[in-house]
């Protein structure tokens, strides 16, 4: 039998089906993997019991012919969601070992179609960060390597352990979150394929909150097909979460192989930053070739307010994290270090729970948000939120039906390479993905090429609110072009 673990979801779903094999013994493969793996740091919690029970309860399904779409597919779940009775700590050590009551929407939508939970991946504090480096648990290395040289790499962020265990065959997908890019960023790091959906697309009901009118949860995996999947279960309405939409979710899997014949696709000038690296442009240009090939129309749109996206972000984003993270007073969670009073008691338990970055975010939000600035920082910011909300609205107007960009300004860098004496240096990662965020717009990293040192580089579509089809469609024509990238294994 090939090694279970190399298969796509796609693939291991017929094998199910076929009764190939079991779910028991595609869960133990990747048990085993995930055993064999532990140096990378991907997963912060396995939970092999609870996996094999799942995957005997699945099996027994499969074969009574009652198999839900994603019926005996081990995940990994970024530790951001909530799981009943699973530890949940969203690598902080403020939630020290929180153990949850109740099951996230989307992850209890994952049980509810089959899926099997393999354990709980790392990710940056509080999903602040690009590198992974800022978890309480350690950072997570990254399964692709410059060529001859056995440095170890971030695998990007916040969802740095989704995409290692995916790219290196601990889980067949992974669920993420996307506050600013982080699915998308950590995805092209990777050489998988990861979809922020649309702001309101998933519930964010029991997702550890970071920025709340910014995240979003969507899935990573290892092809556009498999990515495909995991969303239509992730997805849908939930009156729990009130930015939740009620449209139906489509069966998005069927937009792949779909004829892109026609489609407009803008390719932003505003994109086209000094400095960036000739690899990028080439990969780029490439991509659009490839799209051009497929029968689709490629035209220069503009996004004038790109340039202020990342500062407007990074105001926006800890605002609301500042506020969002109040609730971590020693009183409710986790974490309670000993106080003479209440306010110690904050004190102390704040000042030892969290880590740096998080404190500067809190800082930062408290800041712009305090009276006499609100006007001059927050306010301002909002409005230019605005503003890169209508470009895009603008561009879709003239018929523009998707925009190709970059994922990432670079690829992967080693541990300790960047942020160390300037934070903008970690916070320009997100240059192309942010604006995304911003406007709510969805967005998919697609593996595209390799840099000279042969690690991986993703191109990013932006679409329509809610019109993640046209993305699935649009990054199968760049995966079948690129082809598949799998690192080779040195863990
Ligand atoms: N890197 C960005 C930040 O640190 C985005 C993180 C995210 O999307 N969760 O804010």
């Amino acid at each position: 039998m090939t090694d279970l673990t190399s298969l796509t979801l796609a693939e291991a779903r017929k094998g199910l089906a076929d009764k190939t094999f079991t779910s028991l013994e595609l869960t133990d493969a990747h048990l085993s993997a995930i055993e064999a793996a532990r140096v990378l740091n991907a997963f912060v919690m396995e939970t092999p019991d609870q996996a094999r029970a799942m995957a005997r309860e699945a099996d027994g399904k499969i074969a009574k012919g009652d198999a839900g779409p994603l019926a005996g597919i081990p995940l990994g779940i970024k530790d951001l969601f909530a799981t009943k009775g699973v530890r949940t700590t969203a690598c902080s050590k403020i939630l020290g070992n929180f153990v949850p009551t109740y099951e996230s929407t989307v992850t209890s939508q994952l049980w509810r179609d089959g899926a099997v939970m393999l354990g709980k991946l790392n990710n940056d504090e509080f999903a602040m960060g690009s590198s992974n480096e800022t978890s309480c648990f350690g950072p997570v290395g990254n399964p692709w390597r410059r060529d001859g040289s056995n440095t170890t790499l971030v695998p990007g962020g916040s969802s740095g352990g989704s995409a290692s265990a995916v790219a290196a065959l601990l889980c067949m997908g992974a669920t993420a979150t996307d506050t600013g890019g982080s699915i998308r960023q950590p995805a092209a790091f990777t050489a998988t394929v990861g979809i922020k959906p649309t702001y309101g697309r998933c519930s964010r009901w029991g997702i550890v909150a970071f920025a709340s009118s910014l995240d979003q949860a969507g899935p990573i995996a290892r092809s556009v097909r498999d990515a495909a999947m995991l969303l239509r279960s992730m997805a849908g309405h939930d009156p729990k979460d009130t930015t939740s939409v009620d449209i139906p979710v489509p069966d998005y899997e069927a937009a792949i192989g779909k004829s892109v014949k026609g489609m407009k696709i803008g390719i932003p000038r505003e994109y086209r930053l000094d400095g960036m690296p000739a690899e990028i442009e080439k990969l780029w240009s490439e991509g659009a070739a490839w799209l051009k090939a497929a029968g689709a129309e490629l035209v220069e749109v503009s996004l004038p307010h790109t340039k202020y996206a990342l500062p407007a972000y990074y105001i926006v984003a800890p605002a609301e994290a500042s506020s969002n993270l109040a609730r971590y007073d020693g009183v409710r969670y986790g974490l309670r270090e000993p106080a003479k009073n209440i306010i110690e008691l904050y004190e102390n338990t704040r000042a030892s729970g969290f880590g740096a970055e998080v404190k500067r975010r809190v800082m930062i939000g408290t800041y712009v948000l305090s009276a006499g600035y609100y006007d001059a920082y927050y306010l301002r910011a909002q409005k230019v939120r605005t503003l890169i909300k209508k470009d895009f609205e603008d561009c879709f107007a003239k018929g523009v039906d998707a925009i190709l960009t970059p994922a990432t300004p670079s690829a992967a860098f080693g541990i300790g390479e960047k942020g160390g004496a300037d934070p903008v240096e970690m916070y320009l990662n997100d240059i192309f993905t942010v604006t995304v965020n911003m406007a709510g717009l969805p967005g998919i990293a697609v593996p595209a090429g390799k840099d000279a040192q042969g690690l991986p580089l993703g191109l990013q579509l932006i679409g329509r609110p809610f019109d993640e089809e046209t993305l699935f469609s649009l990054g199968e024509v760049i995966e079948q072009a690129a082809g598949r990238f799998t690192p080779a294994r040195w863990w």
